[in-house]
């Protein structure tokens, strides 16, 4: 690199945060300004789940299907402004154009485009800043209520399958699933074996950029202006 730019990031959350780990580690001066304190937005109270194999896209078959029962439930995972229906008009046209297997296998592809190399991704930086530690590599179950839940999901776990080589029963997964068995409420579940969860924790959430604060304040002084 030639030239040492002073660069101002506005926001400090996870994206912020690695972004300026990533400048500062090119040698460029960074400041991150936050109107509150570091990582207490939305990557304070997530998952911390770091996802390869996140990509399923929301335009799949079926998906226009569950419109209305997703519109009127409440607790549905869709709201409409009725006010913006003609002016999303064209937009969801296209939508429903995509909501076919070969729409759904372009989406994926593109997702894993993406999301591909996020473990790998997060785990150098991870070891850049001093904290391979916090991240663990132990997979994900997703657990059905049913077996029919589960045969409806054959699609997207052929599509992980197929991009993400990533649906297989481990003998741990297998246990699990044995044990979960015993349970009421859950029918059956897949295992992804190549997801990553962040191990930092406090009461109910994964808090990630708890890392980076910590992790750039070690390496690059960052400076946080609230
Ligand atoms: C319940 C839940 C679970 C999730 N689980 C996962 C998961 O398991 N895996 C995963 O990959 N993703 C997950 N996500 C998504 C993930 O948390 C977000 O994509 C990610 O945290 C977004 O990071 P960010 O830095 O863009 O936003 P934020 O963390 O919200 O950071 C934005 C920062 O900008 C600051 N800011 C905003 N406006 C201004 C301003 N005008 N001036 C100064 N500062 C400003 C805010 O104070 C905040 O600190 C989850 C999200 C939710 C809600």
């Amino acid at each position: 690199m030639t030239t040492r730019h002073d660069i101002t990031i506005i926001g400090a959350g996870i994206v912020g945060i690695a972004t300026a780990v990533y400048l500062q580690r090119d040698g460029h001066r960074v400041t991150v300004v936050d109107k509150g304190e570091p990582g207490r937005g939305t990557s304070y109270g997530n998952a911390g789940s770091v996802a390869p194999s996140s990509i399923i896209p929301i335009a799949m078959p079926g998906t226009i299907r569950n419109i209305p029962k997703w519109i009127t439930d409440p607790l549905g995972p869709l709201t409409i402004s009725w006010r913006r229906v003609p002016s999303l008009f064209p937009w969801f046209l296209h939508f429903r154009a995509a909501c076919t297997r070969e729409g759904a296998m372009r989406g994926a592809r593109a997702l894993r485009s993406l999301n591909g190399a996020s473990l790998e991704s997060y785990k150098e930086r991870l070891a850049f800043v001093g904290a391979a530690d916090l991240l663990r590599h132990d997979g994900m179950l997703h657990v059905y209520r049913s077996e029919a839940a589960f045969a409806g999901t054959a699609f997207s776990r052929q599509l992980r399958t197929e991009l993400a080589g990533e649906v297989r029963s481990s003998t741990r997964c297998a246990f699990m699933i044995s044990s979960l068995r015993f349970l009421p409420t859950i029918a059956t579940a897949f295992s992804c074996a190549t997801m990553g969860t962040c191990a930092v924790r406090s009461a109910s959430c994964m808090r990630w950029p708890v890392i980076s604060p910590r992790a750039v304040g070690r390496s690059c002084e960052p400076q946080f202006i609230g």
